[in-house]
């Protein structure tokens, strides 16, 4: 029988890339999804399926699933800095109601738990790059706090759900990822630039633009997230691509890479945006063999052609 699989989370731009990932393995996938920042557009080619199930639910309420479960992957939550200041609540609970829901869940159907954390639980941090054993420095009253510590407490239930129940679980902290299904009007630093391009707009920097990041090809992601589910190691472990770059850089080449004379304007810093942020990915490398692939150029150029094919009407949708 094949193995069957929970993904919460899975309208969103990483979860139906990982619906994608199982079905192409194999898995029966149940996917579920309250559609609070997800579409359906982005799993409706998986519909016919006959081992896809999708279900509109609130994971952050009770969660029931029929039948056996082989793994839960647990990636339902806002993501981007204007979801998560919009719906704090919400964020808060996925994170923490959801995260025990679906951890009972595993405990129930004797499943294996992945959960989607995050570099934002080490705050803007003091160490550089950062490893897995940097303990971070996170704002807890900040703007960003109730996304930051309801990723810190996930981790922490999923470990005292592990210690002391023995239950199978793996925690991957992602950094910035991108690519295909990024909404255009999340407003992450991606979609914001090659948005404003296409409709001819001034790009926007924040601050000083010297704060830097790392951005991660989706399906590198996807790749490391896989063998880390597989893998027998219930540790933390960063997923991303540590070529770092500066946001005022990034916008030259996006500029570049779009083909358009855009003026670059430069907008206030939005408060706690962490100075920087590089994984250290040497435990990834060691333990699943994993490192990216995708050089940013060929990412970046994927990124624009799909945000290219959007209608009009999309490319103008400012709020979701
Ligand atoms: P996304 O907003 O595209 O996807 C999140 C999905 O979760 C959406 O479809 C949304 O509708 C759904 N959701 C939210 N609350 C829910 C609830 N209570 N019940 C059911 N569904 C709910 O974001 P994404 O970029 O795909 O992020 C997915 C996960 O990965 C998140 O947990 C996020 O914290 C984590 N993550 C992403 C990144 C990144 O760079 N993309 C970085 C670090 C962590
Ligand atoms: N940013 C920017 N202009 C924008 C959107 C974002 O300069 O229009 C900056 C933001 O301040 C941050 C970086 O780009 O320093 C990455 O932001 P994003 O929201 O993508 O993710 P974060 O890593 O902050 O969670």
């Amino acid at each position: 029988m094949k193995k069957r699989v929970l993904i919460t989370g899975a309208a969103g731009f990483l979860g139906s890339h990982l619906c994608d990932r199982f079905i192409k393995e194999g898995y029966r996938v149940v996917a579920m999804d309250n559609l609070i920042t997800g579409d359906l557009k982005n799993i409706e080619h998986l519909f016919p399926l006959e081992q896809f199930e999708f279900y509109h639910t609130d994971v952050s309420n009770y969660v029931h699933v029929a039948g056996e479960l082989d793994y839960i992957l647990h990636f339902a939550s806002p993501a981007s800095p204007i979801d998560y200041l919009k719906i704090p609540i919400q964020t808060l609970k996925v994170g923490s109601l959801g995260t025990h829901n679906l951890l009972g869940l595993a405990k129930a159907k004797n499943a294996r738990i992945l959960i989607a954390s995050t570099s934002e639980i080490y705050g803007d941090p003091l160490v550089h790059p950062q490893s897995e054993d940097y303990y971070g420095n996170v704002n807890t009253i900040g703007p960003r706090g109730v996304y930051d510590e309801a990723k810190r407490f996930q981790e922490s239930i999923t470990m005292a759900y592990h210690r002391f129940h023995g239950l199978e679980t793996r925690i991957v902290r992602i950094f910035n990822t991108y690519g295909p299904r990024m909404r255009l009007n999340d407003g992450r630093v991606i979609p914001a630039f090659m948005g404003q391009a296409l409709r001819g707009e001034d790009i926007t920097v924040f601050g000083d633009g010297k704060q830097t990041r790392s951005f991660c090809y989706v399906d590198d992601q996807v790749e490391g997230i896989y063998r880390l589910l597989l893998s027998d190691y219930s540790d933390p472990v960063n997923i991303g691509n540590p070529h770092e770059i500066t946001i005022g850089d990034f916008a030259k080449e996006i500029i570049e890479l779009t083909g358009t004379n855009q003026k670059v304007v430069y907008k206030e810093l939005p408060q706690d945006d962490p100075l920087k942020r590089k994984p250290d990915i040497s435990l990834a490398k060691e333990l699943l063999n994993w490192e990216p692939r995708v050089h940013r150029e060929e990412g970046m150029r994927i990124t624009f052609e799909y945000f290219k094919t959007l209608s009009k009407e999309e490319l103008e949708k400012r709020e979701h």
